[in-house]
């Protein structure tokens, strides 16, 4: 059981399982959303919360050994995910809306990846080197929609990391990174707004007040009024179906939780097609006959 020689100290934790075989095919870049990095560390070591990463680094650079490199951490609520990958969650140096890391933060990080890169045999590029919130949008399994990793620079890192490694192992063409696209916020002909992750996923946003945060954070570029519903449905499809494949059993999801979160995406559907049959039902029943609805989606995900 091991982590790169750059470490500061080490901790254990009861956050971890196997690989199960699964290998390392690149890194999960986390910000702690908080200063410091201490409260995150001794939420690790004492399992107050079911999360972990293979590394936490603290606000002045140091990077602490928290799950062995050779098991998984439990850093993205998506099994296959971690399971392929190495974690960092790194403690910020300033809060909203920059979320920055420090400058030694950058390099001790990039140290530890271009160290972790020979012991894992992989190239270290924007492909193998993922911020949290890109999920997806790569095609190696996703996760919820999130924010995280702030405003940590991933270019920086990757081009630090590059450079510490060595030209044998970097990979990739720098100038051949593809773009990943900008997540915009939605509106529905109905007038529903929804948020659309960089993994393709459609999130019900309920209040101006969350858009506002969407853009203070940067996450939000432009507006897309959509000219009729049928994206908003087939991004319905997929993220439901995307989500119930991950509620499957084993994959560390609420799935509870998880039917809450759809069934209010389905509901203007629902309602306006109901609209058409004169059916008299109330909201109240709409949203149970939606969330039946949602739960046969993951009977069908699960089978
Ligand atoms: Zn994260």
């Amino acid at each position: 059981m091991t982590w790169a020689s750059t470490i500061a100290g080490s901790i254990t934790t009861p956050n971890q399982s196997s690989r199960y075989g699964r290998k390392i095919t690149g890194w999960i870049i986390h910000h702690n959303a908080a200063l410091g990095g201490a409260g995150v560390l001794e939420m690790m070591r004492t399992g107050s919360k079911q999360v972990s990463a293979n590394y936490q680094v603290m606000q002045d650079g140091d990077v602490w050994g928290v799950v062995p490199r050779e098991n998984r951490s439990w850093s993205a609520s998506n099994a296959d995910w971690d399971a392929a990958s190495l974690t960092f969650e790194i403690a910020n140096d300033s809060l909203a809306p920059g979320w920055t890391i420090s400058d030694r933060a950058y390099e001790r990080v990039a140290r530890t990846i271009a160290e972790d890169a020979r012991w894992a045999g992989i190239p270290i590029n924007r492909q193998t080197v993922r911020g949290h919130r890109e999920g997806s949008a790569l095609g190696d399994g996703g996760s919820y929609s999130t924010a995280c990793p702030g405003g940590i620079d991933l270019d920086r890192l990757v081009g630090l990391a590059q450079k510490f490694s060595g030209s044998s192992l970097a990979g990739g063409d720098p100038s051949s990174i593809e773009e990943i696209p900008m997540p915009a916020l939605i509106r529905h002909p109905n007038g529903s707004i929804g948020f659309v992750s960089d993994a393709g996923e459609l999130d019900a946003i309920s209040t101006l007040n969350e858009v506002e945060s969407l853009k203070a954070v940067g996450l939000v570029g432009n507006w897309v009024q959509l000219p009729d519903k049928n994206i908003w449905d087939t991004l319905t499809a997929r993220t439901a179906r995307l989500r119930a494949q991950r509620a499957t059993p084993g994959a560390d999801v609420d799935e509870a939780a998880i039917v809450a979160g759809i069934a209010p995406l389905l509901i203007p559907a629902v309602v306006e097609a109901l609209k058409g049959v004169g059916s008299g039902l109330t909201a109240e029943q709409v949203k149970a006959a939606t969330e039946a609805a949602v739960r046969a989606v993951f009977a069908d995900a699960a089978s």
